[in-house]
């Protein structure tokens, strides 16, 4: 492990092509469980039956009950980790210059990176579902479940639930820069969520080197990833950054 740090290191200090691709696993140290994986939101719901959107539209009490209204409390409280920070280095140092990430939570914003495209949308908002005005987490009453807005409308988070398209404005930026970087990091993603789990492959093909960070293979471990760094996001990054300001 020791040895694939120091060559990511010497990777990244040539390169001024980074962008990286991030999952809900870059998270996990601020707190916020993911939805696979060991701890995963999944060993207690079912996500694929409560974050559809048609079982928000079915029973948006049930929802917010079981789900929007947890995620509301972690995600108030989180605060970025040594991973988040450590990304963030990197975009100062000019050498990453984007990050698309599948979370929700806003922590690559807060830590400091400044093009961070947020594909699934963000938790920071809620939008109304008659109006479509849209409010900030942080405002929303929990006195009344489903939470609504002015208008009467009842409130979601303005994120992409499953059942929904991507906006096709993030799909459109995150594809042309997935082709033009030469080196993708891929942190705590476990990359079955379709369409993010394309982008390493699609990096892949223009030629780009595919590093993973995750404590567990994916799919694209031995296929698609040149190779995994196997430990958890905040430790590996920082120790990554360390490398890096040694080469600089
Ligand atoms: P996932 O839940 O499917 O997978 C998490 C991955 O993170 C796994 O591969 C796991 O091995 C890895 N992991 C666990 N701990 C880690 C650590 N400390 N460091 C590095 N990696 C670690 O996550 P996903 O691929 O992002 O897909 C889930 C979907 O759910 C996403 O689309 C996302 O929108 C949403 N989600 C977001 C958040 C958030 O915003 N923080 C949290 C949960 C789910
Ligand atoms: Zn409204």
């Amino acid at each position: 492990m020791e040895n694939l740090i120091k060559k990511t290191a010497r990777d990244l200090a040539k390169s001024k092509k980074v962008i990286a691709l991030t999952g809900a696993g870059v998270s996990v140290e601020s707190g916020i469980p993911p939805f696979r994986g060991k701890g995963g939101i999944w060993e207690k719901i079912d996500p694929m039956e409560f974050a559809h959107i048609d079982s928000f539209m079915r029973d948006p009490a049930k929802v917010w009950d079981i789900l929007i209204r947890e995620m509301k409390d972690v995600v108030e409280k989180a605060r970025p980790n040594d991973a988040h920070i450590g990304l963030a280095r990197l975009e100062e140092l000019g050498i990453l210059s984007a990050i698309i990430t599948q979370n929700v939570d806003g922590l690559h914003q807060l830590a400091g990176n400044t093009d961070v495209i947020e594909f699934h949308g963000t938790f920071a908002l809620q939008r109304c579902l008659k109006c479509a005005k849209k409010i900030e987490t942080a405002k929303v009453s929990l006195d009344e479940i489903p939470p609504k807005c002015e208008c009467g409308g009842i409130l979601r988070p303005d994120c992409v639930f499953f059942g929904e398209m991507i906006p096709p404005q993030h799909l459109f930026r995150s594809s042309k820069i997935s082709r033009e970087c030469e080196i993708m990091l891929v942190v705590g993603t476990s990359a079955v969520v379709y369409p993010a789990s394309n982008i390493p492959g699609d990096a892949k093909k223009s030629g780009a080197k595919i590093i993973e960070i995750n404590p567990e293979n994916t799919p694209l471990t031995g296929s698609i990833s040149d190779y995994i760094i196997k430990g958890n996001a905040g430790k590996v990054i920082k120790e990554i950054v360390s490398e890096v300001e040694l080469l600089l």
